[in-house]
């Protein structure tokens, strides 16, 4: 794949070992995924310092490593060292040159909330004809998205990558090494506002990977989300908007809800087809339209996108349907929460099931700053938009409570969650179905393991 010749040129580090000529086939900063031609890279800055791991990664197969401290070199010798200043800062660069000789079409998203899911769909909706790379789970930072080019094998066509951020400036590194073709904007919400305190500052961040997208390529905007309709002009290739009820470049319209997903019709110019997707909630059929037109525009024709739409899979606890010994429904949603993602859930979940009992288990949302009070009342009062569509609403947590004092139906509030787990027993019946979302760090479906044990 590269060289160790190639590795010096693209990071301008140093060979102390080996020969220029020796071929790394794979890179990895965990020893445990290294294997006979890779190249360990020793991250610093850790919990723990990747130096102390060159005598295991030799042991597990490297035959090279990326280093910055010289003297860390444990005394047998074997590997092959490259010496940089900063470790990951040289993996970035590698990444950056492996991309330079790649000659398939990059796929880049971004977005507030849905970014995997996207990801996952376009890649679905892509493999049905074409030998797809696609990020693996969540790895969307200044490490993952390196190691996610470098995963790219000599018989992919195309690759689908998702980048995130926390702060400014970090999605304008990741597109700077990934250079992407066709890049993709799901949304601008409130998620991670506490870095960067405003709507705008957060589209402006995301807006960030438009100038590194290849003017020959497009980008695919959603139409919905006036933030990040403002973007359009920052790229100067083609844009084209994607929307749900509304006339766009490509649109959802006619959007049902049944017990087993979600049907509607897709425009596309002057050509429209019905779609089926075995999941619920209007994010999700918004989420499947950037798949769609890529698709189409890379000559998939309706039959063969609609057919693949029908076996999408969804990411555990991503608006996932458990059932308890087929009785209740439980609606695992809780990988993630921000006050976009938790609303829109609330709403698609108080849409669907008309014949069952609601309650909603919710737990707390990170990350929110000094207004994150105000945006749990918000979430409550959402509630009390929907409120005949509840049966109950419990919560968990510590903020979350803003939530159960402010909504006009039965409400309990649970610092733990065995508390609630035990409370929520009443509930197991067929009439029932609860609904979990919160933060990751809530894990809430313990709770929900805990019922259906
Ligand atoms: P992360 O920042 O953790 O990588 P992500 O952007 O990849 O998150 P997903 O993992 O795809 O997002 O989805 C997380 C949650 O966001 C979903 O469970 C759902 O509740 C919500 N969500 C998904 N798509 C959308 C959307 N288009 N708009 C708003 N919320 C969405
Ligand atoms: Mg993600």
């Amino acid at each position: 794949m590269l060289t160790l010749a190639e590795i010096c040129q693209a990071t301008g580090g140093r060979l102390v070992a080996g020969q220029p000529s020796l071929k790394i086939d794979t890179f990895h900063f965990d020893t445990r995924m290294l294997s006979s031609q890779s190249m360990f890279i020793a991250l610093t800055g850790g919990a723990r310092d990747g130096h102390d791991f060159l005598q295991t990664a030799k042991e597990n197969g490297a035959i090279a490593a990326l280093i910055s401290d010289i003297t860390q070199i444990p005394q047998q010798e074997g590997m092959a060292y490259v010496v940089v200043e900063d470790t990951a800062m040289g993996f970035a660069n590698i990444a950056k040159f492996y991309r330079s000789k790649l000659q398939i079409p990059i796929i880049a998203v971004t977005g507030s909330n849905g970014k995997t899911t996207t990801k996952d769909m376009i890649a679905h909706i892509l493999e049905s004809k074409k030998k797809t790379f696609k990020t693996y789970k969540n790895y969307n930072n200044h490490l993952g998205v390196p190691l996610s080019l470098l995963q790219i094998g000599p018989d992919h066509e195309i690759a689908v990558l998702e980048m995130g951020m926390n702060h400014a400036g970090e999605i304008d590194f990741l597109a700077s090494i990934a250079k992407p073709d066709i890049s993709v904007i799901v949304n601008v919400t409130d998620a991670h506002i506490e870095y960067l305190g405003s709507k705008e500052n957060i589209a402006k961040a995301k807006g960030e990977l438009l100038p590194h997208t290849s003017p020959n390529g497009f980008a695919i905007l959603n139409g919905d989300n006036p933030y990040v309709v403002n973007l359009r002009d920052l790229y100067p290739g083609k844009a084209y908007f994607f929307r749900t009820g509304e006339s766009a470049d490509i649109y959802a319209s006619e959007i049902q809800t049944t017990d087993r997903g979600t049907l509607y019709k897709v425009h596309i110019g002057k050509s429209s087809f019905t779609c089926t997707i075995p999941m619920f909630g209007l994010h999700n059929v918004s989420n499947t339209l950037p798949g769609i037109f890529i698709a189409n525009q890379l000559g998939y024709n309706s039959e063969e996108i609609a057919n693949s739409l029908t076996t999408l899979t969804i990411s555990p606890m991503r608006f996932e349907l458990v059932k308890h010994s087929g009785q209740t429904v439980m609606i695992n949603d809780a990988y993630n929460a921000s006050p976009t993602s938790m609303k829109s859930s609330i709403t698609t979940f108080s849409g669907i099931l008309p014949h069952l009992r609601k309650v909603l288990v919710l737990g707390d949302m990170f990350e929110l700053g000094e207004q994150s009070i105000d945006f749990h009342r918000g979430v409550g009062e959402h509630i009390n938009t929907l409120s005949n569509s509840f049966q109950m609403v419990v919560t968990v947590g510590d903020h979350s409570r803003y939530i159960s004092e402010l909504v006009g139906v039965p409400a309990r509030h649970f610092e733990k969650k065995e508390q609630a787990a035990e409370f929520l027993q009443q509930f197991l019946t067929p009439e029932y179905a609860l609904l979990f979302k919160g933060s990751r760090g809530m894990k809430l479906e313990e709770i929900v393991s805990s019922l259906t044990n």
